[in-house]
């Protein structure tokens, strides 16, 4: 059957907000469905089989979501009908009794998918994605969460271009059959959403393992990538053991099913994907050797796999109700992953990654137009709210009832939240509630968490009277507006706090756990012998920024002595990013005295790991500098963080000379060996801003004699950063070195879009016209376009060629990619903290986005709450 007049395509129309209040249980359930996939990469045809049913008094018809396929046939109960009808996207079937059988004949077109939702086709495989709404776009069904169902799949395709077919669950059977072609079936025993279906065809090769778990059943692994880069699965396989032993030891969470696969894909929007027993992977977060990936990839390939591989019992086992509920899934399952990466290596190194993290993409989102709460009221595209905010913040807030509820007890809860929602769709609600009922905890004022956005200002001040011995600490909070919502109340902020002696560097107090829960608070020490230095937010306990009146001497004092690394980092960074505040108000030199003798004492304290070390005399970013100034001055944040770069060089060479002549480690990924190189690749840059005209050699030589990532990119940064006669020849041999990996490459692009150049804006244009540049491919486009967006010197440009080359690039890729396109927009709608004339060309060139012609749902409303 063909479309007809009554079932004429939609008319696009003004995108629709969906709001939270608005839920409905879903009016038919769909217990089964069978998937019947005949592949071709031009067309795919789909045939599915729906087991419906009524729920008990709805009289509403069937309503199936979908998108973009061609709609052959609807058959109910065997019979084709033709009384269904399409409202917009939605194909609504009209039944009389309470159990039907609904078939549905698609066609799909996986080549021209150039969204790279539904099915898709990268680099010859096919593949699918279907979080958020993706699966309307392979078949007619309701595709929202909480529409639980048992599938069954059945794949044909041709048996030479896709050798292998896998979907999730078990398999079950295969065979040939003629033309070439072949066939399999899968079954997943487990109802799932629709988000969670998963299919990959191609011409595979598999890193086979297995693992046992801890009730002894023998499950089957598989890392599944080209032939030539199985060489380069070892760590993902690895990493993916480890984290199934680690969810049983720490969460006591079995695998569930006979088979775990990852297939990785070149082309893909986000990082990787849980879905049910067939993860598939973003390859950048599966493939990993020496040679072509740095520490940092490796800790983040290792991360991913937990991630998703935590997903099995967060996220899938226990789903989320409807996409308000997202964080439910994301946030708890980023502080899973946290703490499985940070047990395999340094936890104190790890939770200032983590924090950095926070810093540079959540706390500007939270400050911003597109501020939300980790649990939305509203949405126009869900998959705009995949952000810092419902991921990092909101493992911040399961973090917080961590430390609240203490490791006991917060297991017990989680424990009763895996029992109690096992199998069904759950709520952020119902997660804070088993907190309350394990934990024997009243959390009715914590949920403003949830609810209110914004990050809390907490303001704490010592002060001391000799003579009584008393000690007055005077807290205060203060949560900033946020777009819909002017008035906030005050919020359950957990800070862990201590007092230490400023004369004898004794702790004066024990830690302790304030819970601050009002607009103001103050905590009275009596027995104060000496003048206190507070040491406030240990271990980064609430995701808040502290404004204390703590005097450089203090936080130097901190910086070096502090017993909690997290807050020795801590007061370095304030020191530093004090002083690099003054620098830019003031223009002029400031006194770096106190940081230069921080940093050296850091330099030279034999106790503290090398890897701490690197963190901790690292600058604090451009951005995190610029958040804190009523207007930023781009050149003026640039030029005094140049300024105390440099100074730091200059005076304490010797010190960066022994950091990076010291002893060296042979290469392994060890955290030990990991922290030497990451320590004498800060001592590189730091050498090549001492200006002494030899840097250039120093990285060159690196660059050359590195027999691993980490150092060749890190000689190469330093170099992109400088005008050594080095650089364009380091960029050359790279290039050349890495022409066919295309993971590489990108590294190539990035690491000139991110150069500290005055020319960056001119580079990078040039490379938008670089054979090797393609929209097309999101890791591509992020490398260049996104690596330049968060470029502050670059991007905010005085004469605004920054901010017009990224409209550009924005408005190209919204044609092949909505959702790509959309994340890269929010730096253009930062224009509220920049100067007028900024200001206003910012505002041009979102306004120029909001008006194309056919632009996006996604980068419309990214771009238009950016100009509110
Ligand atoms: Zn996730």
């Amino acid at each position: 059957m063909m479309l007809d007049a009554n079932h004429a395509p939609p008319v696009p129309a003004q995108p629709q907000a969906i709001r939270r209040e608005d839920y409905r249980p879903p009016a038919w359930t769909v217990p089964e469905v069978s998937l019947d996939f005949d592949l071709d990469p031009a067309t795919t045809r789909v045939r599915a089989r729906l087991e419906v049913s009524r729920r008990e008094d709805t009289v509403e018809p069937l309503r199936l979501d979908g998108a973009g396929q061609r709609l052959v046939s609807v058959l109910v109960d065997g019979v084709a009908i033709n009384d269904w009808r399409l409202d917009g996207d939605t194909l609504e079937v009209p039944l009389t009794g309470d159990t039907h059988v609904v078939e549905t004949e698609v066609e799909i077109a996986p080549d021209a998918n150039t969204q790279l939702m539904g099915l898709y086709a990268s680099n010859g495989i096919l593949c699918t994605q279907c979080e958020a709404e993706g699966f309307r776009r392979i078949t007619y069904f309701p595709d929202r969460p909480d529409v639980l169902a048992r599938y069954r799949v059945r794949m044909s395709a041709d048996k030479a271009r896709f050798p292998v077919l896998l979907a999730n669950g078990d398999p079950i059977a295969s065979g040939d059959l003629p033309d070439g072609r072949h066939w399999a079936e899968w079954h997943d025993p487990f109802p799932k959403p629709s988000y969670l279906f998963a299919l990959v065809a191609g011409d595979l090769a598999c890193n086979r393992s297995s693992f046992t778990t801890q009730s002894g059943r023998e499950v089957e692994l598989g890392i599944w990538v080209r032939e030539a880069d199985l060489p380069r699965t070892h760590h993902a396989l690895h990493a993916l053991k480890l984290s199934m032993a680690w969810d049983e030891h720490v969460y006591g969470r079995e695998y569930d099913l006979d088979v775990f696969n990852i297939v990785a894909v070149d082309d893909f929007n986000f990082g990787a994907m849980e879905n049910k027993g067939l993860n598939i992977f973003n390859s950048r977060y599966v493939l990993a050797d020496p040679d072509t990936a740095t520490d940092m990839d490796y800790d983040h390939v290792a991360g991913v796999v937990a991630h998703e591989y935590f997903h099995n019992w967060s996220g899938n086992r226990v789903t989320c109700r409807d996409w308000f509920q997202l964080s439910l899934k994301e946030g708890f399952t980023v502080f899973r992953d946290q703490g499985f990466s940070a047990d395999q290596g340094s936890a104190a190194v790890k939770r200032i990654e983590d924090v950095r993290a926070l810093r540079a993409s959540q706390f500007p989102e939270d400050a911003g137009p597109l501020a939300h709460p980790i649990r939305p009221e509203s949405y126009l595209e869900i998959s705009n709210f995949y952000t810092a905010t419902i991921y990092n913040k909101g493992a911040e807030i399961v973090r917080m009832m961590a430390t609240i509820l203490g490791p006991q007890r917060f297991r017990a809860a989680t424990d009763l939240y895996f029992d109690r929602f096992d199998g069904t769709a759950a709520t952020c609600e119902d997660f804070v509630q088993c907190m309350e009922d394990a934990g024997g905890v009243d959390l009715t004022q914590f949920r403003l968490w949830y609810s209110q956005a914004g990050t809390p200002r907490v303001s704490a001040s010592v002060t001391h009277d000799a003579g009584s011995g008393r000690a007055t600490l005077r807290l205060g909070q203060q949560v900033p507006a946020t777009p819909g919502q002017s008035d906030k109340e005050p919020m359950v902020i957990p800070l862990k706090l201590r007092l230490f002696g400023a004369a004898t560097g004794r702790p004066l107090t024990d830690e302790q756990l304030v819970m601050l829960n009002q607009a103001s608070d103050t905590i009275v020490y009596e027995g104060v012998t000496e003048r206190p230095v507070l040491s406030i937010n240990r271990g980064f306990s609430a995701p808040v920024v502290i404004e204390s009146d703590r005097t450089p001497d203090e936080l130097a004092f901190l910086s070096g002595t502090d017993d909690d690394p997290f807050a020795r980092y801590e007061a370095t960074q304030q020191l530093m990013l004090d002083t690099l505040v003054a620098g830019a108000i003031e223009g002029g030199r400031t006194n770096h005295d106190a940081v230069i003798r921080a940093v050296s004492a850091t330099l030279s304290d034999p106790s503290l790991d090398p890897a701490f070390v690197a963190e901790a005399v690292l600058l604090p970013a451009e951005g995190f500098i610029a958040d804190q100034l009523a207007v930023v001055d781009p050149e003026a944040v640039f030029a005094a963080r140049q300024a105390l770069r440099s100074d730091l060089a200059r005076q304490l060479e010797e010190q960066w000379r022994a950091a990076y002549d010291g002893p060296r480690e042979p290469y392994a990924y060890t955290p030990r060996a990991k922290g030497s190189r990451r320590l004498r690749n800060v001592a590189l840059g730091y050498l090549a801003a001492t200006n002494t005209g030899d840097a250039g050699k120093l990285a060159f030589t690196q660059f050359a004699a590195a027999d691993n990532m980490t150092d060749r990119q890190g000689a190469l940064q330093v170099l992109a950063n400088g005008d050594s006669d080095e650089r364009v020849a380091a960029l050359d041999i790279f290039y050349n070195r890495y022409a066919d990996n295309a993971l590489v490459l990108d590294k190539w692009f990035q690491t000139q879009a991110l150069a500290t150049r005055a020319d960056t804006v001119e580079i990078v244009a040039e490379l938008s016209r670089h054979p090797d540049f393609s929209l097309a491919n999101p890791n591509r486009a992020r490398s260049l376009v996104g690596a330049f967006g968060v470029n502050q010197r670059a991007l905010n440009r005085a004469d605004g060629a920054g901010y017009r080359f990224l409209a550009d690039q924005l408005i190209q890729l919204d044609k092949l990619n909505p959702q790509t396109a959309a994340k890269l927009l929010p730096p253009l709608g930062r224009w509220r903290r920049f100067d007028a004339t900024r200001a206003v060309m910012m505002r041009a060139e979102l306004e120029r986005i909001v008006a194309v012609p056919g632009l996006s749902k996604d980068l419309f409303e990214q771009a238009s709450k950016s100009l509110e």
